[in-house]
């Protein structure tokens, strides 16, 4: 727990891209609030969220930007990804489409984003099993291709969320400090 007081050391401003309805408010209300909502509306407006943790005895303040539900490629303003350092390209792990789309949104963020940006490949939705439609092996391999970090996620059960934001933040914290 951080104190309200504590003066901060880093800010990382990190961007949520990928398709509509693959999880990626979820994936923030879970890391920034803890919650879950069943029924999601598209997200409307909000900005970002931020969380302050402490990374190696300093803190850090994440500050999340999640799409306006506009996920149609270049939709996204280049605005929304100024100043990243680092992106969650997200996709359901129960819906190929999604997942064949991440090569696009790879793309967009090599056009828009900074060129040392750290980019980690999230499949969300792990707690749909039964309903798998994307191999880890082939997500795995993508991510080996692309020079991504991968992980997969579930922001229904809370699985590897709060890892994979502490591991984006590590490895953005590990470069600039
Ligand atoms: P976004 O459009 O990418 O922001 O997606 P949302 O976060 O709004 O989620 C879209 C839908 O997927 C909503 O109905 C969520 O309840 C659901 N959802 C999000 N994350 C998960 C998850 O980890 N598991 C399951 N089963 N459903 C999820
Ligand atoms: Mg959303």
């Amino acid at each position: 727990q951080v104190n309200l007081n504590q003066k901060i050391d880093y800010v990382f401003k990190i961007v949520l891209v990928g398709d509509s309805a693959v999880g990626k408010s979820q994936l923030l209300a879970r890391f920034a609030r803890n919650e879950f909502n069943i029924d999601s509306k598209a997200t409307i407006g909000v900005e970002f969220q931020t969380k302050t943790l402490f990374i190696d005895h300093k803190t850090v303040k994440a500050q999340i930007w999640d799409t306006a539900g506009q996920e149609r490629y270049r939709a996204v303003t280049s605005a929304y990804y100024r100043g990243a350092v680092g992106a969650m390209l997200v996709y359901d792990i129960s819906k190929r489409q999604s997942f064949d789309h991440a090569a696009k949104w790879l793309e967009e963020l090599r056009e828009h984003a900074d060129g040392n940006i750290i980019i980690m490949l999230v499949g969300n939705k792990s707690d749909l099993g039964s309903l798998r439609a994307v191999p880890v092996e082939d997500a795995k391999e993508f991510a080996q291709k692309e020079n991504l970090f991968f992980v997969e996620t579930s922001a229904l059960d809370a699985t590897n969320v709060e890892s994979a934001f502490l591991s984006i933040l590590t490895e953005i914290y590990g470069i600039v400090s």
